[in-house]
């Protein structure tokens, strides 16, 4: 098979074969589908045949980027939504019921967690744990444990979950394991060899990577025993097993909730991932750069960043995350926190080629102070349970020259 970096530019037209020779799908914005046989159309909704029959629930559009999604991926079906907020509302609202009891990692993102504590007041019994170390979750677990769910490197404290020692644990027991890798996207994590019942990715981030689209996607990677699984609805049992998760997911959590990603925001995402390993190369590399750098410097108190040899999951990091399928790939977030002599307030204005925002995965770099912002609603003891301390930065890296982001942060610091 090609190389990823060739693949990705090819993939689109390959697969999805469009019309003409055109190196893109078409976007076609039709809502409605017209069958000239009615029976048709009721054996497309019966499922009983491949086809459209509103856009909320499919389109063509959707349909190749969730194909080229699924190739990337090496799964065997994959669903995209609006954002990768809605992805993660469509795993666990379609395929979990209240008296469950969730395994998830106490190192995630912000809005992630403020996600599965409104869960909790439906009825989810939820373990927040440290994902670092897979005995932590093995203690955890229950008769009525349905999942367990934690990022790959964790945003924005760069824990690196036992990926490997969870995802056997879990396939032994036929529990699901959700793994968001919007931080280390396709092209340098291979969900397949830590047993991934599915990928969450938000597309916004590096995917589509130039802030301009929001996106999200789930991919069933194939390997679960539905047949073991109680909470699947008769009627998705008239499927063939291997498709009955993902159908409740397509049907519960698509359809039903209603959070579809728009045709033309499909082909932005297209777009976007013909230079995604060229871009996430660059951008790891200068974060590798910065996180040295910080290191390096008085400045600095803490510093982030799994390709650090002291960052205490370094080994594993290099292990689970590879670009050309083999050299190791950090990833280009980073967190730092500063020495008390200096101001983070005063840095952080003081920063002209890096910006002041919230998002990840862009091609400019940017910084955010993330306990007053994304965590700051959970309050200070979620956040110290979950490693936030008050002046952490995230550090999303860009692709920009490598010396004028050290020249940045050299000229910020002077002046913190
Ligand atoms: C941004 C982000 C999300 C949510 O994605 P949206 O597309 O912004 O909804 C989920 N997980 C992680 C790790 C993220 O960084």
């Amino acid at each position: 098979m090609a190389q990823k970096s060739t693949q990705l530019v090819h993939l689109e037209r390959k697969i999805n074969n469009p019309a003409h020779g055109a190196v893109h799908h078409s976007t076609n914005n039709s809502v409605l589908f017209d069958y000239a046989d009615v029976a048709d159309l009721e054996a497309v909704f019966q499922g009983k045949k491949a086809g459209h029959v509103y856009a909320r629930s499919s389109s063509d559009s959707v349909m190749a980027l969730q194909n080229m999604l699924c190739e990337l991926e090496g799964g065997s079906e994959a669903c995209v939504f609006s954002t990768g907020m809605a992805a993660i509302n469509a795993l666990t609202f379609s395929l979990l019921k209240a008296g469950d009891h969730i395994i998830v990692s106490q190192y995630l993102f912000g809005n992630t967690r403020s996600y599965f504590e409104r869960l909790l007041g439906f009825g989810v019994d939820i373990s927040f744990v440290d994902v670092t170390d897979a005995d932590r979750v093995i203690e955890k677990v229950k008769e009525n444990t349905r999942m367990v769910f934690c990022e790959t490197i964790a945003n924005p404290g760069t824990q690196v979950a036992d990926l490997v020692n969870i995802g056997t644990f879990c396939k032994a027991k036929n529990i699901i394991f959700a793994i968001d890798n919007t931080v280390t996207p396709n092209v340098m994590f291979n969900a397949n060899l830590v047993h991934a019942t599915f990928i969450v990715c938000s597309l916004t981030k590096y995917v589509a990577g130039h802030g301009n689209v929001l996106g999200g996607v789930l991919v069933d990677m194939g390997n679960f025993d539905w047949q073991r699984y109680d909470n699947i609805d008769a009627v998705y049992r008239g499927y063939e097993p291997a498709k009955w998760g993902i159908t409740q997911i397509k049907k519960k959590g698509l359809r039903d909730m209603g959070a579809t990603l728009a045709c033309a925001s499909a082909h932005q995402i297209a777009v976007g991932l013909e230079t995604l390993e060229l871009r996430l190369q660059r951008m790891s590399e200068n974060a590798h750069q910065l996180a040295l750098f910080c290191k390096r410097h008085n400045a600095f108190n803490k510093v982030n960043y799994p390709g650090l040899v002291l960052h205490p999951q370094h080994e594993r990091a290099g292990e689970l995350f590879s670009l050309h399928n083999d050299k190791p790939c950090y990833g280009a977030i980073l967190s730092v926190e500063l020495a008390p002599n200096k101001n983070m307030r005063k840095f952080l204005n003081a920063l002209k080629v890096v910006l002041r925002a919230t998002h990840l995965g862009d091609t400019r770099t940017l910084a955010l102070p993330v306990a007053s912002t994304i965590f700051y609603e959970l309050g200070a003891e979620k956040r110290a349970q979950m490693g936030i301390a008050d002046g952490l930065i995230r550090l999303s890296v860009g692709i920009e020259n490598t010396a004028d982001l050290l020249a940045d942060f050299i000229q910020a610091l002077e002046l913190s």
